[in-house]
């Protein structure tokens, strides 16, 4: 199915629905890196992208095919005579930026062992360095995981949540799988089960069984999610050191503030992919009981963030 870049798609009845597609872009290293590289410098042909990512042309062919056929690039031909394309950022690819933007953040806060340090974003409106804050857009007060609530909505449940064809295993080889920019990001949402399990977290999962019978995954799937996510430092486990099943499971600082980037990838899907039978799921601001949707703010100045309003250093 081809998207159209500058409206929302119509999904089918019972397929995958908006959060689906949010994760399957938002895991996807080479797309982001790709996007980065399109909204900042404004490239737009693949020997470009290709002197600045080392990305093996199979692998850019791939994602560009895939990025227009999701309307987040749209393919022009310049050239007839060899036949040659430039692939414009559209307008569903521009409103990415709060994803890429939430999850450079957060590499750089949090994770370790990047193969070059990731640069600081600068807010050009201050002119100061600066992380995002996630706020809510219908009264500006700055949220935390906690003061949000989420249900899932007519087309929301586990197995439409979870991406069925994201990029990365369209193709084989480690290549395929991007180049270690983002490594957390894409162990902590890059798996079928993972941004389910991280969703079920935030929503206010802690025992074993709560993931379990959300997610309706096998055991052996929950145990070894929940250990890797103890592993990357997300989740915290309390209780009898000899019962998995007693632990009482909590979100870390580190878990916590990947839940802007969550937010904002789905807020894109929402917003790009409409089921037929309604929203995936459904956000309200705890405190004040109304809808929220995510604004992202300054740390430096407090003012909103736009797309166009920063740049990498
Ligand atoms: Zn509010
Ligand atoms: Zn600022």
């Amino acid at each position: 199915m081809m998207h159209p870049p500058d409206r929302p798609s119509r999904l089918g009845a019972g397929g995958d629905n908006a959060i689906a597609f949010a994760i399957g872009v938002a895991a996807d290293e080479w797309t982001l890196l790709i996007l980065r590289h399109a909204m900042q410098d404004g490239v737009r042909r693949p020997e470009r992208w290709r002197e600045l990512l080392p990305i093996p042309e199979a692998v850019l062919t791939s994602r560009l095919r895939r990025m227009s056929e999701l309307g987040i690039l749209d393919p022009v031909e310049y050239d007839r005579d060899p036949p040659r394309c430039e692939y414009h950022l559209t307008p569903r690819g521009a409103a990415l930026w709060p994803v890429l933007v939430t999850i450079w953040a957060w590499e750089v806060r949090w994770a370790g062992g990047h193969p070059e340090h990731l640069p600081r974003m600068r807010h050009l409106t201050c002119g100061n360095l600066f992380d995002p804050l996630m706020a809510c857009r219908e009264c500006g007060d700055v949220v935390t995981p906690r003061e949000v609530t989420g249900a899932f909505g007519p087309s929301g449940s586990w197995p439409r949540s979870a991406p069925n064809t994201t990029m990365r295993r369209r193709s084989s080889g480690s290549a395929n799988l991007g180049p270690g920019f983002f490594p957390e990001s894409r162990a902590l949402i890059g798996n079928r089960w993972s941004a389910a399990m991280l969703g079920a977290a935030y929503l206010g999962a802690h025992r074993f069984s709560e993931f379990q019978r959300r997610l309706g995954a096998p055991a052996t799937v929950i145990a070894d999610r929940l250990r890797a996510f103890r592993a990357l430092g997300v989740l915290e486990a309390f209780g009898d050191a000899d019962r998995a099943d007693r632990h009482d499971y909590r979100l870390t600082d580190k878990g916590r503030a990947f839940f802007p980037v969550v937010m904002s990838a789905i807020e894109w899907g929402q917003r790009w992919f409409l089921a037929p039978e309604g929203p995936a799921v459904v956000f309200r601001h705890r405190a004040s009981d109304h809808p929220f949707s995510v604004l992202l703010l300054c740390s430096a100045c407090s003012r909103p963030l736009s797309g166009k309003q920063m740049s990498v250093v």
